[in-house]
């Protein structure tokens, strides 16, 4: 456990730790309080990517920490499930929270089986200790039903996975050698922001940039193309470029000879996207998808950041697979700074990190059909539900049967999270969570390739616990341990890391963590594609038409799937991206204004809106409704209305949020959520 932060009047006496917040970037952070007593978090000086400056969500972090919605010990519901009246719970102590949990877990399990036990975390935290460790111990060793995590990355993950086995992408260091940077589907002004500096710094060099987004996000102000194509539509649009490349002669044939298969099988499948009929799919002009093909096929090193908007849709793993196609296609790897990026976390792959998870052989539950399983299952019916690192009725599709679920009386509900979220105020009990400035952890970015080891920096608030710890308790209550189980942080870190990567030495992680805090994969931070990395599919080829993919597709890979139009009922496309103050739900508590929903210009004045600030609209479809303000959005395209992520209830006038009206059907493959698929309308109130 940390000392508390001495006051410092000269030079301040910093500790360092790293960021596990859900982001790309994994910062390393130096902490220290000012004179004033103030808490100081900051970019550490030995950060190679994120050039001295971290985002201001973490730079403020002690308003979070010291929020009137911080919990500080456990509380049990004396109210009824939903209330947001304080005097619905009372404090009582850990022994006695813990006994009541294992009590209700060891009854469920007799009654009806482990699965009747439903663990329902999310990226509250990415630290590696703070999920699937000590928790995954408990839960598989109680049988209990498994989560399927799809509520984001599921179809991008199976798509890269299928064509380059997760093979190492272009480092974000390395964007200052592009020629040609495509950013597609992802805002980094907002997530990942230390990419922004290295962009900057590539136009500054005579670099190109070209943006592909709905919205004509901040970096689309500086862009040389932009192309704004429906939500839904990034498929059709890939599947052009990839025809025209084959059609003009720019394919590079002795690329895919040699390093690819199923060439020929995408090619055919590109072949009916020509321009005028993607032009018309995407809403996008014939002639800028042109521009993006000549662009494309005459720059190297061309390097294409591929975002997670393209699959929160109907066709999104065949999206993201298009998209990541491309430079296998026209042969852009290679070369540093040239190919393409998504997650980062392939290259620690074959470090041989261990997997808790191994065996836990139980029903499968999708994240995004959490309503249904809570209000449908009954073999056997979920009785216990377990949410930690997650605010599910906030950032889950289908958000009033989530909501009925978590009202059910026989539903035993325990809420484990630094803060009081809205999903906290349906639970039976409520336990407080240490942040990651409290505990030990393990941080792995999924841009940045590196391993961080965490430190406590401060004291741990209240009676707050780590999860690791929690965890390991419960499986001492409930008998489960045995010998040599890993039940603290430092033994669950070097069970995690402790046969890992020799391939430097004799040395495992394990070992050169506890020398150094940060570790490198065995490609190094900076690895080139099809240099140092190359494809890690069993057959060492890119996988241009990968048969999981295409067998676990209703049509086949890079089919087209209809997305749900728009009606005359409900005509426009609602989109939830991510912002510059939330990336997620965390921290959702610390601004408590009223969202307003973007809309284009046009669409507004066709509804008499003005976007003053006391207009009020709603917001609706056959599923629910939000009631909020709204603004006049100039940068959306007509047709797509914006309602930012990680909203919490307190943030409309209903307690809605943009997740009432997003429908829980599923992408093409991998069972992902499809949030730009609602369609809306809106309506003053
Ligand atoms: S949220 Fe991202 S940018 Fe902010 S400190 Fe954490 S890793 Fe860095």
């Amino acid at each position: 456990m940390a000392e508390p932060l001495a006051r410092t009047a000269g030079t301040p006496v910093a500790r360092t730790t790293a960021c596990t917040l859900d982001c790309p970037d994994s910062c390393s952070l130096s902490v220290h309080r000012d004179a004033n007593g103030r808490l100081v978090v900051e970019a550490a000086a030995h950060d190679g990517l994120t050039d001295g400056f971290i985002c201001s969500k973490v730079r403020r972090i002690e308003r979070h920490l010291s929020s009137p919605e911080r919990l500080s010990r456990p509380l049990r519901r004396v109210g009824p499930k939903g209330s947001d009246d304080p005097a619905g719970f009372e404090e009582i102590g850990w022994d006695e929270a813990l006994d009541l949990i294992a009590e209700r877990m060891r009854s469920a399990s007799e009654r009806s089986g482990g699965e009747a036990i439903l663990p329902l975390s999310y990226g509250g935290s990415n630290g590696l200790l703070t999920q699937d460790t000590t928790d995954a111990l408990l839960f598989s060793r109680l049988g209990a039903s498994r989560l399927q995590r799809t509520v984001c990355a599921a179809p991008s993950t199976a798509a890269t996975s299928g064509l380059y086995g997760k093979m190492a992408g272009v480092a974000l260091e390395d964007y200052v050698h592009s020629e040609l940077i495509v950013v597609w589907g992802a805002n980094p002004s907002a997530t990942g922001i230390h990419l922004v500096p290295k962009i900057r710094r590539a136009q500054e060099n005579g670099a190109r940039l070209v943006v592909v987004d709905p919205r004509r996000i901040p970096l689309a102000k500086q862009a040389d193309l932009v192309l704004q194509p429906l939500p839904g539509t990034d498929l059709a649009l890939a599947l052009c470029v990839i025809r025209e490349l084959w059609r003009r002669g720019h394919a590079d044939e002795s690329f895919l000879e040699r390093y690819t298969s199923g060439a020929e099988e995408l090619r055919q499948r590109a072949d009916e996207w020509t321009l005028d009929r993607a032009a018309a799919t995407c809403g996008v002009a014939a002639n800028s998808i042109d521009r993006l093909v000549e662009l494309y096929a005459a720059s190297s090193p061309a390097v294409i950041r591929c975002g997670w908007g393209p699959e929160r849709n109907r066709n999104g793993a065949s999206a993201i697979a298009a998209i990541v196609a491309l430079p296998a296609v026209a042969g852009k790897f290679g070369v540093r700074g040239g190919g393409y990026t998504m997650s980062n976390t392939g290259v620690w792959r074959d470090a041989g990190l261990r997997d808790f998870t191994a065996g836990w052989n139980a029903r499968q539950i999708n994240q995004n059909h959490v309503g249904r399983a809570l209000l449908e299952l009954d073999d056997p019916p979920i009785e216990v539900l377990f949410v930690y690192n997650h605010n599910p009725l906030m950032t889950l599709p289908e958000q009033e049967r989530v909501r009925r679920g978590l009202l059910r009386e026989d539903l035993f509900t325990v809420v484990f999270d630094p803060v009081m979220t809205d999903t906290a105020r349906y639970a039976d009990l409520v336990l407080p969570a240490t942040t990651f400035l409290e505990h030990e952890d393990v941080a792995r970015g999924y841009g940045q390739m590196v391993i961080h080891r965490t430190r406590p920096v401060i004291p741990v608030h209240g009676e707050s616990r780590s999860n690791v710890d929690l965890f390991a308790e419960l499986v001492r209550r409930l008998g489960l341990e045995r010998p040599g189980d890993p039940l603290d942080e430092t033994s669950a870190r070097r069970a995690l890391l402790g046969e890992t990567d020799r391939s430097e030495g004799p040395e495992g992680l394990a070992q050169r963590f506890e020398r150094r805090d940060r570790i490198e994969p065995s490609v190094g931070t900076t690895p080139i594609q099809f240099v140092d990395a190359f494809p890690l599919t069993s057959s060492g080829r890119v996988e241009l038409c990968a048969e999981a993919l295409d067998r676990a597709h209703p049509r086949g890979l890079y089919r087209f799937l209809e997305n749900p139009a728009a009606t005359e009922e409900h005509p426009l496309t609602l989109i939830s991206p991510a912002s510059r103050h939330r990336i997620s739900s965390t921290f959702g508590q610390l601004d408590r204004s009223l969202a307003r929903i973007g809309l284009h210009p046009d669409d507004a004045a066709a509804r008499g809106l003005d976007g003053r600030p006391d207009e009020r609209v709603r917001v609706f479809n056959r599923l629910g409704e939000v009631i909020c303000g709204v603004r006049i959005d100039a940068d959306l395209r007509p047709g797509v209305a914006e309602l930012q992520k990680g909203l919490w209830s307190h943030h409309t006038a209903n307690g809605r949020t943009s997740n009432a009206l997003v429908p829980d059907h599923l992408s093409d493959v991998a069972g992902g959520a499809c949030f730009n698929d609602a369609r809306v309308e809106v309506e003053a109130v």
